[in-house]
């Protein structure tokens, strides 16, 4: 049994992918952390959301397959893990996705919005703490037009020239697009969520579309951006099938970021009674995406450190090369709460870099100042 999946993984690194029942087979192949791997479908256990044990084992075939990202990424990237200054810049959002803290409905929630000033003087320091990326992200908020958005990113590049900024405020129009890129944004995040439509529907609400997201993704790419895409794991209703469709639809966009977490419970949401997505499945897809794409930009990602305290450090040794430190004010960051318990809302810029400079040294690798540009592909 165990060498089925020994020969799959071998397969994988080598061919780069797999059938879809081939694929179907790793990412429900048995797990020894104990954990429910999908805990939010009615084939889950009937109390799904078990505690996560603090020191979960996992089966030879999964460390295998951690073990065979781990030297792919090694062979693309060494030991870098690259740094991005995440600001997250507002808190305002036009959408009711379910899943999503900020959403618009959510009246418990004190919003905010970061002025030019207070993103340049993040920015600032961020620079002065190594940082050559910096990721803006908000809710959709109308309030900043195509105008102040490319002020913003054109007076960062004004101070700070040798940085790249990456851009991450949901679904635009395709000019709106051009002219950020125009301003001087080369990158874009916008995780797909999910490649099933259904999926999709049970997510979000009848007004937002999966087509319309996936519009979007193909117009940044056309554009020359370098393109982020991902999804949650463990969402209400996701199942392998979705996971499959997932990576698939992923082939297709060949984005050079891929961003997952596990899936996180907010409790102003419609989706409070679901439990929190799996750990183990994350880092299972972590080191599949890897294996798929070898290339890519995939980050150990705040929800994975706030599902379990060394979800991080386990995502690198997994396969993620990424971090992407909180570079907020530490004055609004328990407001941009996209699920609950999130980690990192409490500390000083200078101490989140701090931080993941011991955990990212600590499991065997490098922080590096550098912008991190996807390897060409
Ligand atoms: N408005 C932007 C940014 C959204 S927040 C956009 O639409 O792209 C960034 C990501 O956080 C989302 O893409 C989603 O995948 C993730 N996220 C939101 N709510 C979450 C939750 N409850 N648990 C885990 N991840 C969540």
């Amino acid at each position: 049994m165990a060498e089925k999946y020994e020969e799959l993984i071998d397969k994988l690194t080598e061919e780069g992918d797999l059938s879809d029942d081939e694929l179907l087979a790793l990412i429900t192949m048995p797990t020894g952390s104990g954990e429910g791997l999908f805990p939010n479908t009615p084939q889950a256990a009937s109390d799904p959301c078990e505690r996560l044990p603090l020191s979960p084992s996992f089966t030879e075939a999964e460390k295998a397959l951690f073990d065979a990202a781990d030297r792919v990424r090694r062979r693309e990237y060494k030991t870098a893990v690259y740094v991005r200054g995440l600001i997250e810049f507002s808190s305002f959002c036009r959408n009711d996705c379910y899943y999503c803290g900020i959403r618009r409905d959510n009246r418990n929630l004190k919003r905010y919005r970061l002025s030019c000033d207070q993103i340049l003087s993040c920015t600032d320091q961020g620079y002065d703490l190594g940082y050559r990326t910096f990721v803006l992200q908000g809710g959709e908020d109308p309030y900043y037009t195509d105008q102040m958005i490319c002020d913003i990113v054109s007076s960062i590049k004004e101070r700070h020239p040798d940085c790249a900024i990456t851009l991450s405020i949901g679904e635009k129009e395709r000019e709106s697009y051009q002219r950020y890129f125009d301003a001087g944004a080369e990158r874009y995040l916008l995780r797909h969520e999910t490649a099933d439509t259904r999926h999709y529907s049970l997510l979000h609400p009848a007004e937002l579309s999966l087509e319309h997201r996936k519009k979007c993704l193909f117009d940044l790419k056309e554009i020359g951006y370098q393109v982020g895409s991902g999804f949650m794991v463990g969402s209400l209703g996701q199942t392998a099938g979705c996971l499959l469709e997932d990576i698939r639809f992923l082939q297709m966009l060949m984005p050079d970021m891929i961003g997952i977490g596990p899936y996180l419970t907010h409790h102003d949401t419609p989706l409070r009674d679901c439990c929190n997505g799996s750990l183990t499945m994350t880092l299972r897809l972590t080191s599949i995406l890897r294996l798929i794409f070898p290339y890519a930009l995939i980050p150990a990602t705040t929800a994975l450190g706030t599902i379990h305290p060394l979800g991080r450090e386990m995502g690198m040794k997994a396969g993620a090369n990424v971090v992407m430190p909180n570079l907020s004010p530490v004055k609004v960051r328990k407001q941009y709460q996209l699920y609950d318990n999130k980690i990192c809302t409490g500390e000083l810029s200078s101490e989140c870099r701090g931080c993941m400079e011991r955990r990212t040294s600590s499991s065997g690798y490098q922080l590096v100042i550098d912008r991190g540009d996807v390897k060409a592909h």
